[in-house]
C-alpha cells in the first residue's frame, strides 16, 4: 500500500514532473560511478595525473558513455578515470559527499544503498579500513543533515581473482555491523558462480545480505546457478532470465522471492539489450517478479534515477502503478537495518 502523494499526470511532461518529485529508493549504485567530471578533473590536477583533456567539455566526452556500441577498451578507460580519482582520503570524502548530494538534490533519493569495491577503488594505494571509515562517516554526516537513509555494500570484483575475493569477504565480515551487504560484480561469464560457492556460504553464515551481479551478460544458465549455489537475496540486473524460452529461470527467480535490481540504460549501453524498448523489466513485472529501478553508474553512464524512471515509463511501457510497485518492492528489499528502513518508508511516503 502506498500513500497517494501526487496527482497522476497524462502527458510526458506531466509524467516527467511527477517522476522528478517522486521520492525514490536506489538499491544499485556504484560509488565509483558517481564521480562528477569536474571532480575527476580537479583531483587529477591536484595530484598531477594525466587526463584525456583539461577542457571539461572534452573530458566529459572521454568520461561519459553517450551511445551504445563502444569497445570494451573504451569503456574500461572511462572506469579507470574514475578509479584514479581515489588518490587520497580527502578525495574519497569529497566523492562520497557529492554522490549523496547528487542523489538527494538532483534525484530526490530518500533511500540510498551505495556500493563499492575496495580492491578496485583503493588496491594497495590506500588503507581499506580507513577508506571505509571515511565513506561511512561521510554518509552518516549527510544523513544527519538531510532525510536520506543510506547504507554501504562491499563489492568483490570477480576479475581480481580468488585471493582478492577472500580478502574482500574477510574485510566485509570484519565490518559486518557497519555495512548492509555484499555484492559480487564483474563478468559472470568469465567467472561463473561455481567459483564463489564457499565465499557466499561464509558470508551467509555471518548473516551478511548478499546481492550478485548476474544475468547481465553471458548465458542465462549462470543465473540459475547463481540462485542455486550462491543463494542471494537480490540479483543485480538479471535481464538474461528473459532469454530462457522455457521460462524456468524466471520461475526460479520468482520461486526464490529474489528481487531483480534492474538498470535500464546500463543494460542498453552494454548491449545486454539491443534497444531500450526491448528491456524485459515489464515482462518481469507481469511474471510476478519483484524489480527495482537503479542507475548503476550514473555519471559514467550519463544517467540518473529520473532518467531511468522516464525510460521505464516512456520506452519500456511501465504504467505509474508499475513504477509504484518497483518503488515499494525496492523499499521492502532494501538491506538497511530495521530502524533505518522504517524511517525510509516514511521519507518515501510508502505505508508499511
Ligand atoms: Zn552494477
Amino acid at each position: 500500500m502506498s500513500l497517494k502523494i501526487l496527482q497522476v499526470p497524462d502527458s510526458p511532461e506531466g509524467r516527467k514532473a511527477y517522476v522528478i518529485k517522486l521520492p525514490k529508493p536506489e538499491l544499485h549504485r556504484h560509488l565509483e560511478g558517481c564521480i562528477r567530471p569536474v571532480t575527476v578533473l580537479e583531483i587529477a590536477n591536484r595530484h598531477g595525473l594525466s587526463v584525456p583533456s583539461h577542457d571539461i567539455k572534452e573530458l566529459e566526452k572521454n568520461y561519459r558513455i553517450y551511445e551504445q556500441g563502444e569497445s570494451l577498451e573504451k569503456i574500461l578507460e572511462r572506469f579507470s578515470l574514475a578509479q584514479n580519482s581515489f588518490q587520497s582520503y580527502d578525495d574519497i570524502e569529497r566523492i562520497t559527499w557529492e554522490a549523496c548530494e547528487d542523489a538527494y538534490f538532483k534525484e530526490n533519493v530518500r533511500l540510498l544503498e551505495l556500493r563499492y569495491s575496495p580492491d578496485f577503488m583503493l588496491a594497495d594505494r590506500l588503507d581499506w579500513q580507513k577508506g571505509f571509515e571515511i565513506i561511512s562517516s561521510t554518509v552518516s554526516s549527510f544523513e544527519k543533515k538531510h532525510p536520506m537513509l543510506c547504507g554501504i555494500i562491499i563489492i568483490f570484483s570477480r576479475s581480481y581473482g580468488l585471493k582478492s575475493a577472500w580478502k574482500t569477504a574477510d574485510f566485509a565480515i570484519a565490518n559486518k555491523n557497519k555495512i548492509i551487504g555484499f555484492d559480487l560484480a564483474d563478468s559472470e561469464s568469465m567467472y561463473p558462480p561455481q567459483l564463489y560457492e564457499k565465499i557466499a556460504l561464509r558470508l551467509r553464515s555471518e548473516k551478511i545480505n548478499l546481492t550478485v551481479h548476474s544475468g547481465e551478460e553471458g548465458d542465462y544458465a549462470n543465473m540459475a546457478d547463481t540462485l542455486m549455489l550462491l543463494k542471494p537475496c537480490r540479483i543485480g540486473h538479471g535481464i538474461k532470465a528473459a532469454e530462457d524460452s522455457s521460462g524456468k529461470v524466471i520461475a526460479a527467480v520468482k520461486e526464490a522471492g529474489v528481487l531483480l535490481e534492474t538498470n535500464p540504460r546500463s543494460n542498453y549501453l552494454t548491449r545486454a539489450v539491443n534497444k531500450i524498448e526491448e528491456h524485459p523489466l515489464l515482462k518481469f513485472l507481469r511474471a510476478g517478479i519483484k524489480c527495482s529501478i537503479g542507475a548503476d553508474d550514473p555519471e559514467i553512464l550519463n544517467t540518473d534515477l529520473n532518467n531511468e524512471y522516464m525510460l521505464a515509463i516512456e520506452k519500456i511501457g511501465l504504467s505509474l502503478a508499475d513504477i509504484e510497485e518497483c518503488r515499494i518492492n525496492a523499499a521492502y528489499a532494501s538491506f538497511l537495518p530495521k530502524d533505518k528502513k522504517q524511517q525510509a518508508f516514511i521519507e518515501l511516503g510508502i505505508k508499511q
